[in-house]
């Protein structure tokens, strides 16, 4: 079975991937299975040049097909903050609930989006990137125990529930990962199908 690497070391990601490729006949190693993987600076200013670092460094490191995403939260309020630095905008994640309610008391505009780019490299190149995106709002205060990060104050458009309210499955049908996630493997089935001794 041809084997791919997710390139995080984060184990709520890692099973949210696994989920959305139960069927698939690919292996998903991730940088959990390889400690000794140096690390790699996010300098981008985008998610796709953030993405596309870390899909690469996994790709050469693994000397295997990786993928890697980024993915934050753009607040209309905050002018698109935190946004890739959603996950350095506070040292833990009620920090950073906490810090953003701070930021949004008094302010009427609650819209926001969840962004994710998943960039594929292989042999050694960032052959493509794709975006997911949700739109929803932050609520006023965290409600929900499920999921991770930002999931407690964000509820998508079209629900009553936050993402943390919502079980795997329910997030997994709208989420901006499962979204970019499902591009890319369409991309792989009808594009890539050339390389399915390498791939
Ligand atoms: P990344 O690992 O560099 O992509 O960081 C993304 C950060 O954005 C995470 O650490 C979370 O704080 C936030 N984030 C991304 N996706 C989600 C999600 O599905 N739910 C909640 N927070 C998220």
């Amino acid at each position: 079975m041809q084997t791919i690497v997710v390139a995080t070391g984060n184990a709520h990601k890692v099973a949210e991937y696994r989920e959305l490729l139960k069927g698939q006949k690919v292996e998903l190693n991730s940088l959990l299975d390889y400690p000794g993987f140096p690390g790699v600076e996010e300098t981008g200013k985008t998610f796709r040049e953030n993405a596309s670092i870390k899909a690469l460094a996994a790709c050469r490191y693994c000397d295997a097909p990786a993928f890697a995403d980024d993915s934050g939260l753009e607040v209309e309020a905050l002018n698109g903050r935190p946004g890739i630095y959603s996950s350095r905008y506070a040292p833990t994640d009620p920090e950073r609930i906490a810090k953003l309610l701070k930021e949004l008391e008094g302010k009427e505009n609650r819209r926001a989006r969840f962004v994710c780019v998943i960039a594929i490299a292989i042999n050694g190149e960032v052959i493509e990137c794709f975006e997911g995106e949700v739109r929803g709002k932050i609520i006023d205060a965290p409600r929900g125990t499920n999921g991770f990060g930002y999931d407690p104050v964000f509820q998508p458009d079209g629900f009553d529930k936050t993402f943390a309210e919502l079980t795997g499955d329910e997030k997994n049908a709208i989420s901006h990962r499962a979204m970019a996630y499902r591009k890319a493997v369409e991309f792989i089935e009808d594009e890539m199908s050339c390389l399915d001794d390498d791939f």
